[in-house]
């Protein structure tokens, strides 16, 4: 079965809610007849202003992360239930920049996508190797660790509003993009991982994506590989043309 594309723009520390609507409102009608599942994480403090730009077209908002817990004292923290109510359908877990600088470890990456999947949010879980694990050999071991850990004790129900998210690190905002073969042999690797837990029918229906500088100009070629479904692109989503670009590549 042949998954419908998804891009997804990571916007990380950028863009105010004034900013999240204007780009929507230019963006929205330039892809209004593409099939591809169009997402776009804004900063939490956009989330609402973009879902509300946003509706009626068929972009989805989402956030950059959680706090696992459902209320607390947790200050400064926010969770799936808040991200939820201000409108996020989605949200991206366990990037590379949340667990280089914010520490996060794969059981508690874990605990997010629990409690992100229970609150009824689609969950875009991030993997993938640093440059020094590459270079060593070590990716295959990184992405078992990272999805073993990452979905512990995740039910086949609940998976199946699961999206994985390959991103070497290497290639996040170096400009160095994976060539399609690397990432192919990386993405049909976890998708083996998948079928080991949850069996071929669903693991061929989980989206893999790939992540780290894509470009309008390489995305048709990784989009052709057969375990690549899709991508998330962090630079080139905060750009109105390359962003369209980009989309209009994974439609060909
Ligand atoms: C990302 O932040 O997920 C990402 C892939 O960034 P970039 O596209 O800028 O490499």
């Amino acid at each position: 079965m042949k998954l419908n594309p998804i891009i997804a723009g990571n916007w990380k520390m950028f863009k105010t809610g004034k900013e999240a609507v204007e780009f929507i409102s230019v963006f929205a009608p330039k892809v209004k007849n593409s099939s591809v599942d169009i997402y776009i994480a804004p900063p939490f403090t956009a989330i609402y202003q973009a879902a509300a730009a946003a509706k009626g077209s068929s972009i989805l908002i989402g956030a950059q992360n959680m706090h696992a817990e459902q209320e607390g004292a947790y200050t400064g923290e926010i969770s799936a239930g808040m991200i939820k109510a201000a409108g996020a359908e989605f949200v991206i877990l366990g990037h590379s920049e949340r667990r280089q600088h914010f520490h996060e470890t794969d059981e508690g990456v874990n605990l997010k996508v629990k409690s992100a999947l229970k609150a009824g949010l689609i969950v875009i879980l991030c993997v993938g190797e640093m440059q020094s694990e590459h270079d060593q050999g070590l990716t295959e071991e990184v992405l078992r660790r990272q999805i073993e850990g990452g979905l512990k004790d995740i039910t086949a129900e609940e998976a199946a509003s699961l999206v994985i998210a390959y991103e070497p690190v290497w290639a996040i905002g170096t400009g160095k993009t994976a060539t399609p073969e690397l990432a192919e042999s990386a993405h049909a690797f976890i998708r083996k991982l998948l079928t080991e837990q949850y069996g071929e029918k669903l693991a061929s229906q989980i989206s893999i994506l790939y992540g780290g500088s894509v470009k309008p100009e390489l995305t048709p070629d990784l989009m052709e590989m057969p375990n690549i479904n899709g991508a998330l692109v962090g630079g080139a989503s905060l750009k109105i043309e390359t962003f369209a670009a980009i989309v209009a590549g994974a439609t060909k």
